[in-house]
């Protein structure tokens, strides 16, 4: 029986404005600033989505899921994940362990990494410990910097079982 082992990386970023609800990582974080985007904005989860289908060999998230399209406006990223992964799984891959940079410089991600951990770990069938969160801010440089936007970087390994 022959493993194969597949690396895929994602990379999203989303404005922050007033009067929209954080979502990262699917868990709903308290702060006066939301993401702005034509589904929830969740870029934590659209990272990993991207990189899932990297992975898989399956182009983008664009691709699959167009946001001109009226059928994903304000959708959940766990929605946008679950679709993902029947098309990852659908390719005989199994997601097998992720890493992400979330870059971000208020509000302070530390206490919600866990929680995000655990849902992502959820969402993909593993263990806590194989999805892996690292919160860095932008040194206040730029727009991440000045409190306007965050970004993720999202790497995903997927496994595949051959006779
Ligand atoms: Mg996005």
């Amino acid at each position: 029986m022959e493993t194969i082992v597949r690396v895929g990386q994602g990379y999203d970023i989303h404005r922050l404005e007033t009067g929209r609800k954080l979502i990262l990582g699917g868990i709903i974080i308290p702060w006066d600033k939301g993401l702005v985007g034509h589904s929830d904005a969740d870029a934590v989860v659209h990272a990993v989505i991207d990189a899932l289908l990297g992975a898989a060999g399956l182009g983008d998230i664009g691709g699959h899921f167009p946001d001109t399209d009226p059928a994903y406006k304000d959708i959940p990223g766990k929605e946008l994940m679950e679709t993902t992964l029947e098309k990852v799984r659908g390719a005989g891959f199994t997601p097998v362990n992720a890493d992400l940079t979330i870059i971000a410089e208020q509000p302070k991600l530390q206490p919600y990494k866990e929680a995000m951990q655990e849902n992502l770990a959820r969402m993909m069938n593993l263990e806590t410990k194989a999805v892996n969160i690292k919160a860095k801010t932008n040194e206040g440089l730029g727009e991440i910097g000045s409190g306007n936007a965050i970004a993720c970087q999202a790497i995903v390994s997927l496994g595949m079982c051959r006779r």
